[in-house]
């Protein structure tokens, strides 16, 4: 009887465990634009240090030169570095994104995370959130369910993409914040003020982080945040440590709590974390890697 129960038991357990492991997932990007690492020192981060306890992070993430804006964005969607995607500069001819980028032996577009994923599942709902004005310019907004503009604030954007989070049942949501690159430019990144953008960043954070615990507590949800590059002075600090180190978080049911990564992670190491999750099959053109000590 003893054994039959056991038995019993662990039929029962088994039954769970299948269940749970097909629990829907969403993935969530927070990208926060020129968001520099040296300033955490300074600044209050109660939320970013949650990031650090529940979750894997480093703060020697690297980025890519050249180092604008546009091509480590397009690194972060696209598993690849900017020689493989070729997206070189800001810029803000259509073209130059939609019809540039290649594969070599492949006549088809480098694909993004979003073209990836409906190509997996034509019914993956996806969201896209912007602050900026030409993070969609590096994406084909056929592939996105959801795509808003808010450029005069990041708050707008950030309630905007958690709306449509806790209204739908989304896999994947890319948020991109500006506010932090801006004050770089605007103030230099050592300034009393572009320090309290970064406090600002952490603050919209813990706003996401309740949305999710109110959701579903980081049980099918994970979270990455991200930064296209750091900054020194006005400019985001070509060839400098400080403007080449970004951070890099994960939170998630499958991810390590309160580790370190080890250095020499790229940004565009993002795309496989994130398709990871969603059970897509890393594209044979991407560069970037897996980061198989977060799990
Ligand atoms: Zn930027």
């Amino acid at each position: 009887m003893k054994y039959l129960l056991t038995i019993v038991f662990c039929f029962l357990c088994m039954m769970h465990l299948s269940f749970s492991q097909q629990e829907k997932q969403t993935v969530i990007i927070l990208g926060i634009d020129g968001l520099n690492v040296y300033r955490f020192e300074e600044a209050e981060t109660p939320n970013f240090d949650f990031l650090k306890q529940n979750g894997s992070w480093t703060f020697e993430a690297q980025a890519n030169e050249p180092l604008y804006s546009s091509p480590n964005w397009k690194s972060i969607i696209t598993g690849s570095s900017p020689d493989v995607h070729k997206v070189l500069k800001n810029g803000f001819d259509k073209d130059v994104y939609l019809n540039d980028p290649g594969c070599e032996s492949e006549l088809e577009k480098l694909p993004t995370i979003f073209t990836m994923l409906k190509r997996k599942d034509a019914n993956a709902k996806i969201g896209v959130f912007e602050h900026w004005g030409a993070f969609h310019k590096l994406i084909d907004k056929n592939n996105i369910d959801k795509y808003a503009k808010w450029r005069f604030g990041p708050k707008p954007s950030l309630n905007r993409a958690i709306k449509f989070y806790k209204n739908n049942d989304p896999d994947l949501v890319f948020i991109h914040l500006d506010h932090c690159d801006r004050a770089g430019h605007l103030y230099g990144h050592e300034s009393a003020k572009y320090l309290t953008k970064v406090e600002k960043a952490d603050e919209l954070l813990g706003k996401l982080i309740k949305s999710i615990q109110a959701k579903d507590n980081f049980e099918n949800t994970t979270l990455i945040v991200v930064a296209d590059h750091g900054g020194k002075g006005k400019d985001h600090g070509h060839g400098t440590v400080e403007g080449m180190t970004v951070p890099l978080l994960v939170i998630g049911p499958a991810i390590k709590k309160n580790y370190e990564m080890k250095a020499g992670i790229k940004i565009q190491n993002v795309a496989i974390i994130a398709m990871k999750v969603l059970g897509v099959e890393r594209h044979k053109c991407w560069t970037a890697l897996g980061v198989d000590e977060i799990y």
